[in-house]
């Protein structure tokens, strides 16, 4: 990646007519440009981005195993700053120059099946999913991509007000928060009294443990590695009341045992790569108990899945992909409440120049080092 010693000039940001940004030309290819920035149409925006959170998608985006058409700017976790707008847009979004904004990575065609459906996150409406990260920078204007200091905000943009006075850093929880709520709540329809499981203590992990708990949730366990030893005690910071080393321990026997033998109502998969815990989830599930699948495993099938377990048990599977505007607006509201120490879950801030080691780091690449939640803050210097 070329190395620019420059200071964006943040002075100059209400008429900047260039952004830098990061672009990804081919698998693990990534190098810094200077684009020229469009002028707004009545109902499109600019953002101004703070930060933008990096998670698995990144680093599959950055691997080249997520279709792509290179080059594009990546960066699909956006949290920014209008920077310009146009009327028609402020209108529809309730939003203006120097409001601060979550944005939601989908940019949804409003009248396919699926978007009147309800089902948004599923939209093909414009020609195969369609996000901020995954539109190439041959679609104009090109800046679909929180990789920078200036993005392109569509017309079709769902954005959320979020309050200024947090920093961007706890702000930029919103989407793994978000997914907590979606995929541990929304879909399985977690209330009190559930028992809920949740496998893997990564950002997703722990943005499930926040939601169960915000929802009421009785028993919240998580299950772990060994080397995760630190996310787990996190984990139970943030709300878990038990957490399992699965390489020390028999889980299937803990959960029994904690659940006086009723087992998990329901039971989030967010581990990532191997899908042993996809049929392990269907001994730990109670009988009726629902099951949502958020983990992806590189299209691998799963060894030793006993489908009769999900007959007798009456288990429901429950596919999860993406986010959706309540579960967003929820992670907002519990941010901003300050009634649970999110940014716990915040370890690391990264300028825009590191992009690469950003991504390395969530994916496990540099040995001795380990991330949670980060960003890349475009504000930031490129560190010494
Ligand atoms: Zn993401
Ligand atoms: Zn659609």
């Amino acid at each position: 990646m070329t190395a620019r010693a420059r200071v964006w000039d943040r002075t100059s940001s209400a008429m900047a007519r260039m952004t830098r940004a990061i672009v990804q030309t081919a698998p693990r290819a990534l190098e810094l440009r200077e684009l020229p920035v469009p002028d707004v149409a009545d109902d499109s925006a600019i953002l101004r981005v703070e930060a933008c959170g990096i998670c698995g998608s990144d680093a599959e985006q950055y691997a080249g195993t997520l279709p792509a058409q290179w080059p594009l700017i990546p960066g699909h976790e956006p949290l920014g700053i209008i920077d310009r707008i146009g009327d028609r847009a402020a209108k529809r979004w309730g939003v203006d120059v120097g409001d601060r904004v979550a944005v939601e990575v989908l940019i949804p065609c409003g009248h396919c099946p699926a978007c009147v459906g309800g089902r948004y996150q599923v939209c093909r409406g414009r020609g195969g999913m369609f996000g901020y990260s995954y539109v190439p920078l041959a679609t104009p204007p090109g800046l679909w991509g929180a990789y920078a200091d200036y993005m392109y905000l569509d017309p079709r943009s769902l954005v959320h007000k979020v309050r200024k006075d947090l920093p961007a850093s706890t702000a930029a929880l919103f989407n793994p928060l978000g997914a907590g709520f979606r995929w541990a709540v929304e879909l399985p329809d977690t209330g009190p009294g559930d028992v809920v499981l949740v496998l893997g203590p990564g950002q997703r992990g722990l943005a499930s443990v926040i939601a169960a708990r915000a929802a009421g949730a009785d028993t919240i366990i998580v299950t772990g590695l060994a080397r995760d030893a630190e996310k787990l005690a996190l984990a139970k910071a943030l709300g878990a009341d038990h957490v399992i080393d699965v390489e020390h321990e028999d889980a299937n026997r803990r959960v029994k045992e904690l659940t006086d033998g009723h087992g998990a109502d329901v039971v989030v998969e967010v581990s990532s790569n191997s899908p042993v815990p996809v049929a392990e989830a269907l001994h730990y599930a109670a009988f009726g108990g629902r099951i949502v699948l958020a983990g992806v495993k590189g299209f691998k099938a799963v060894p030793d899945f006993v489908s009769d377990l999900v007959v007798v048990k009456e288990l429901h599977l429950l596919g999860a992909f993406g986010v959706t505007s309540p579960a967003y607006r929820a992670a907002i509201r519990l941010i901003e409440s300050g009634r649970v120490p999110v940014e716990r879950m915040h370890t690391h801030d990264f300028a825009l120049e590191d992009a690469e080691h950003a991504i390395r780091l969530l994916a496990g690449e540099i040995p001795g080092e380990q991330s949670i939640h980060s960003c890349l803050v475009p504000a930031l210097t490129r560190r010494a």
